[in-house]
């Protein structure tokens, strides 16, 4: 874990950056627009910087996603007694991060933040980054339309499902392979698994070390965007933080009402009071695993649930439930791909809501945890990866805010999932 005062010397050097590289660009697209030295520079220095930060996000992506995946669900049934309840974790998770995902995906339909830039720029940009993408991945495996899309995401072949950057095939496999570690438990599984968490904490700090890039990466990626979209960009972004905010508010403030009343019987004003704690640290940790001993606290002493449910349903959400993250993941992709006037289709939406609720439980509680798996999904879809460069400015902000819905959604899950597993044992255990 980076040290909080590293890291918010790095906040500030990335929000330099991003400034500083949105300066410069508009600067140019005022008095130059057409220079050839700035094709010169995007060419041979700003747009190669941002291509190395990308390729090193993308490197490490698969190591990265494959173990978090695999020990996510792994954990779920690390306690054999509480196998009923791994199983309903499991099942809670997907059922709400699906409705989260649904409602971020409806959102951007409806409101439609990136639409309305400089359609020549963004084609221009488009075929450029087209082609760095496709430099970077292998070309996503051929779309398939219908029954088939469905059929494919289980792959034939894991090895090839991973060359071809095939994210859906390559989860599923995670999945089956997590699932099969609960199966099989043995001293030899045991170590499998440890290996497989060594991968997962190895790529970590990779990614930390990476990161550390990233304030050179967004001076050259604003620069390169706003040098060719101007103004324009600016009302985008806004728009874009807009959307992200008000999907995690319909979540926080709509959904999670509804689910502590109507499921688990609890007031949400007293849920709301009583986990403040917990939602002031993730806000500003901007980290779910940072967070994890102060809700497990607030479990204990302020909603009093029976600590063996809520110790297990809180330490796995902290990695495996991230209904923040995945909303943001949606809204992201799909603002992006109006953003560069790629059309998706309605498929391709089911595919980055597949996508997008898998990440949820594949992405790691870390600050900046969505940004590897963001890459990953928008070069899955055909919109140039470079487009993170766009959101990285305000990803810390948005980052703090979706890390807070992450840790309150752990909480209802356990709340949730408490009164579902009512039990006189549990009862009697927790008075
Ligand atoms: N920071 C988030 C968390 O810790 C993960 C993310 O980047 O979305 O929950």
């Amino acid at each position: 874990e980076a040290a909080p005062a590293g890291h918010s010397k790095l906040q500030w050097r990335i929000l330099m950056g991003f400034i500083g590289g949105l300066a410069a660009g508009l600067l140019t697209y005022a008095v130059a627009p057409d220079a050839a030295w700035l094709q010169w520079v995007v060419t041979y220095i700003t747009g190669p910087i941002g291509q190395i930060f990308l390729r090193l996000l993308f490197m490490l992506v698969l190591p990265l996603l494959f173990s978090a995946l695999v020990v996510g669900i792994a954990e779920m049934g690390e306690i054999r007694a509480l196998k009923a309840i791994g199983l309903r974790t499991l099942a809670y998770t997907v059922i709400v991060s699906s409705i989260a995902v649904a409602l971020s995906l409806l959102l951007v339909n409806v409101l439609k933040p990136g639409q309305g830039v400089d359609p020549t720029a963004a084609s221009e940009l488009l075929a450029q980054g087209s082609a760095s993408a496709a430099s970077i991945v292998a070309a996503s495996a051929e779309s398939e339309a219908g029954v088939n899309a469905f059929v494919a995401i289980v792959p034939s072949n894991v090895v090839s499902a991973m060359s071809n950057n095939d994210i859906l095939a390559v989860m599923f496999f995670a999945l089956m392979f997590g699932i099969g570690l609960l199966l099989v438990r043995t001293a030899r599984t045991q170590v499998l698994k440890e290996a497989i968490e060594g991968v997962f904490e190895v790529a970590m700090k990779l990614i930390g070390l990476v990161i550390q890039l990233a304030p050179i990466a967004i001076f050259c990626f604003m620069f390169n965007l706003s040098a060719q979209f101007g103004w324009d960009l600016l009302p985008r972004l806004a728009a874009f933080v807009g959307v992200v905010l008000l999907a995690l508010g319909v979540q926080m403030f709509v959904v999670f009402p509804a689910l502590l009343k109507f499921v688990a019987g609890k007031s949400p004003i007293a849920f709301f009071r009583e986990t403040r704690e917990a939602s002031v640290m993730a806000f500003s940790t901007a980290s779910s695993n940072a967070t994890l001993p102060t809700s497990l606290r607030v479990a204990e002493t302020q909603l009093k649930l029976p600590p063996k449910i809520s110790r297990f349903v809180l330490t796995i959400g902290a990695t495996a439930n991230q209904n923040g993250t995945a909303m943001f993941e949606g809204v992201t992709v799909l603002f992006l791909a109006q953003f560069f006037g790629v059309d998706l289709s309605l498929g391709d939406q089911l595919f980055v809501m597949l996508v997008c609720i898998l990440a949820g439980i594949g992405t790691a509680g870390v600050p900046g945890g969505s940004l590897p798996v963001i890459a990953l999904i928008l070069s899955g879809v055909g919109v140039p990866p470079e487009g993170i460069g766009l959101i990285l400015g305000v990803d810390r902000f948005l980052d703090m805010c979706r890390t807070t819905l992450n840790v309150v959604g752990d909480l209802v899950a356990a709340q949730v999932i408490s009164s579902l597993s009512r039990e006189p044992a549990d009862t009697a255990a927790a008075a």
